[in-house]
């Protein structure tokens, strides 16, 4: 079989099996595999697979036919530039999640925070890309799952950022833990903000393969919104700031839930599809 013919027929099978792009992921699954980038491709069509690249090709393509990620097929994703390993423990970290980045590291000039909380770290995306450009900054990343952080440490480590990053298991609905972690000048987070009754509107591939407990705080989507705020009473210095990644049209309930918790000065940035994705205040 050669690449082209691969590429036929394994785009109408996951077409089939309702992959939204089914081309492009069977390409991208197939440049996975041969070491190549997507377009490379295109010039080597009449290639044949070989034995083993055919039987990983197929063992690919069944695995995305069963709507599991693609990124959890090929261990990684890009985020901001960089590239981070993933697995089924970890949410595959979202573009819309860089203007969250973005937004803290361009506030940076004014407020040169010397410590950043992230909660909820997963992959770690947030934190390591912070620790990257925020070198002065003492990055602490903290989430419930042992698992997450495993995938965390491992990230910490192909990126080279032990220096200016620590990662610690930490529940933050435990006030004693979270109390030890000490006193910051940021607290950033992209909770598990979808409610228990929206989850099971996701497509498939969230559903069934992304961790639930990064998803769905199982209760109305604001419970980590409430918990972090109230925290943040505790946790950050005077004029400490809080950065929120929110869902679609959650912010007006995020706003009050920090102005019921005496934050100033918020405001909301909206992402590249124009919704409004980032909240953020001050104590
Ligand atoms: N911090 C990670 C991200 O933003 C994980 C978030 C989560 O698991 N809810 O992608």
């Amino acid at each position: 079989m050669t690449v082209l013919e691969a590429i036929n027929l394994s785009t109408d099978y996951l077409t089939k099996k309702g992959v939204d792009s089914a081309r492009t992921n069977a390409e991208l699954l197939l440049a996975d595999i041969l070491k190549c980038k997507r377009l490379d491709l295109y010039l080597s069509f009449d290639r044949p697979l070989d034995e083993k690249e055919t039987k990983i090709y197929r063992d690919y393509i069944t695995r995305r036919g069963k709507r599991e990620p693609l990124q959890y097929i090929t261990g990684k994703v890009e985020f901001y530039g960089l590239e981070f390993y993933v697995n089924k423990h970890v949410l595959i970290p979202r573009q819309e999640t860089e203007i969250l980045v973005e937004t803290i590291i361009n506030s940076y000039s004014e407020n040169s925070f010397s410590r950043i909380l992230d909660i909820g770290t997963g992959t770690g995306n947030i934190s390591i890309t912070l620790a990257k450009h925020l070198r002065e900054t003492k990055i602490i990343s903290i989430d419930i799952s042992h698992r997450a952080l495993e995938v965390a440490a491992q990230n910490v480590k192909l990126s080279g950022t032990e220096s200016n990053l620590f990662i610690k298991q930490c529940d933050v609905f435990d006030t004693e833990s979270v109390a030890k972690l000490g006193k910051f000048d940021l607290i950033v987070s992209n909770p598990p903000y979808v409610s228990k009754n929206e989850f099971f509107t996701l497509q498939d591939e969230i559903i069934n393969h992304e961790p639930e407990m990064a998803v769905t705080d199982n209760q109305d989507g604001y419970s980590f919104y409430k918990r972090i705020s109230e925290a943040g009473r505790e946790l950050l210095n005077d004029k400490g700031k809080i950065f929120f990644e929110v869902g679609q049209n959650q912010h007006q309930n995020v706003i009050s839930i920090l102005n019921d918790s005496s934050y100033k000065n918020i405001k909301t940035i909206k992402d590249y599809l124009q919704i409004e994705r980032v909240v953020s205040a001050e104590k």
